[in-house]
């Protein structure tokens, strides 16, 4: 596949889905904006070559805005991306350790390091400030040393402070929990600007304990190779254009927020921890990524939909062996609501998917289970099997109050969600009563 994101780039640019931005713009609005454009309209990923402020400095921005980019950085057809998704995740290789790579041409440590020389975007017409949005950050359990690879937002602070908002509920969140409970920093190394199949690995939403670059080098073909950083126990892509090394400050937090968040709704400020920053490590002519989220569909819902997409197929299939799609709807922002075709064999096995599926918490609130002959993906047949095979009073299942990941700002408190599931399956019996009218012979209508 891709050894860095450069070769992704380049890749994208052959096939016209890389726009070069010529236009000067600040990192304060402008580039996002271009962003958001561009994910509402399917367009391009955006490299900007003009950023104010910024000599020798490109951005780029909007990578995985559309689905279509993202089958690219998994170098898949858009219609067989879960299948072959699925396939990959378990297909794990682990990375390898060489003794140096292009992240280490340039190198600030010391006095050196200071955050407000890099590019850093503000989004949001809300949020609180510049965030990095999509470096993907490694750590290591205190006690095993197993490194975890996910993304979190981080605000800068200062010339070599950030928070880092990582969740409870998130591993790299608990990995910070158990640090200081030895009264220690968790060391944390974010890398920007790395290869599509790194960015999509550390959304797979695989067991703690298991590191997410043997998911990478599963998706890619080959092993990520990694460098020791310079100031932290933590290996990083050697192919990144950035790396920012730091250890978190024990029991120390700050107010994080608001920030335009996935639901499309800011997030209140938040306590989150904070990460003092000991060295800077970055390629020749650097690229800054940035990501977008807010109202769906941004990358921070496209990147999203294959590991949520392959945790929920599994879980169905634990029950209904047959599951024919299932569809993490784009305006639930791929968490949120999930619309499901199964085959049917067994009476209520309908009402057990649902509960399967609201009791994961990843973020479900509303499951519809529809039969195998209604296409999850088509709003008017859902709709239809709701209308004639779906009764409110015994069809319909409401959990109140599940632990579940989500920032939906309609929830009780946080972190926790009333769960609806819809069974808009026919019943077995009398089966004749729910089938679709159909005319023979449609397709053998030539004159329109
Ligand atoms: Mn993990």
């Amino acid at each position: 596949m891709f050894e860095d994101l450069r070769g992704f780039l380049a890749h994208l640019e052959d096939l016209g889905q890389l726009k070069r931005v010529h236009d000067e713009v600040s990192v304060k609005y402008e580039i996002a904006a271009g962003i958001r454009k561009a994910s509402d309209i399917e367009g391009p990923a955006l490299l900007f070559e003009n950023v104010k402020g910024y000599p020798g400095w490109r951005v780029l921005g909007g990578l995985f805005a559309t689905r279509k980019l993202v089958a690219l950085g998994l170098g898949v057809p858009q219609d067989k991306i879960l299948d072959r998704y699925m396939t990959l995740e378990e297909h794990r290789i682990p990375p390898e350790i060489v003794p140096t790579g292009p992240v280490k041409e340039i190198k600030w440590t010391g006095d050196q390091v200071d955050l407000t020389k890099l590019p850093i975007v503000t989004h949001a017409g809300k949020d609180c400030g510049p965030y990095v949005t999509i470096g993907v950050q490694i750590g290591k359990d205190p006690e095993s040393g197993v490194r975890n690879v996910s993304v979190h937002r981080m605000l800068v602070l200062g010339k070599d402070r950030l928070s880092l908002w990582a969740p409870a509920d998130h591993h790299l969140g608990r990995m910070i929990l158990m640090a200081e409970e030895k009264n220690k920093g968790l060391e944390v190394a974010t890398a920007v600007g790395v290869d599509p199949a790194i960015v999509i690995a550390s959304q797979a939403k695989v067991p703690y304990g298991i590191d997410e670059f043997h998911v990478a080098g599963g998706l890619r073909g080959a092993a990520v190779k990694l460098v020791k950083c310079e100031t932290i126990d933590v290996e990083v892509p050697a192919f990144a254009e950035v790396v920012i090394e730091g250890v978190t400050i024990p029991g120390e937090r700050v107010a994080d927020g608001p920030y335009g968040e996935y639901p499309g709704c800011y997030s209140e400020a938040k306590q989150a921890p904070v990460l003092k920053v000991t060295a800077i490590t970055m390629r020749q002519k650097p690229i800054w990524q940035t990501a977008l989220t807010g109202m769906p569909v941004t990358e921070n819902h496209t990147l999203i939909e294959y590991g949520n997409g392959a945790v929920v197929h599994r879980e169905i299939k634990k029950i209904v062996p047959e599951v024919k799609a299932i569809n993490l709807t784009p305006g639930g922002t791929f968490r949120h609501h999930v619309v499901v075709s199964i085959k049917k064999r067994a009476e209520n096995e309908g009402r057990n998917v649902i509960l399967a599926l609201l009791s994961m918490g990843i973020g479900l609130k509303q499951v519809i289970v529809v039969d195998d002959d209604i296409n999850p993906f088509d709003p008017l047949q859902v709709d239809w099997a709701m209308a004639t095979r779906f009764q409110a009073d015994k069809d319909a299942i409401i959990i109140p109050r599940i632990a579940c990941s989500t920032l939906d700002p309609s929830v009780p408190e946080p972190r926790v969600t009333a769960g609806l599931g819809i069974d808009a399956t026919a019943p077995l019996k009398d089966r004749w009563r729910f089938e679709k009218v159909e005319i023979p012979g449609v397709d053998k209508v030539k004159y329109i």
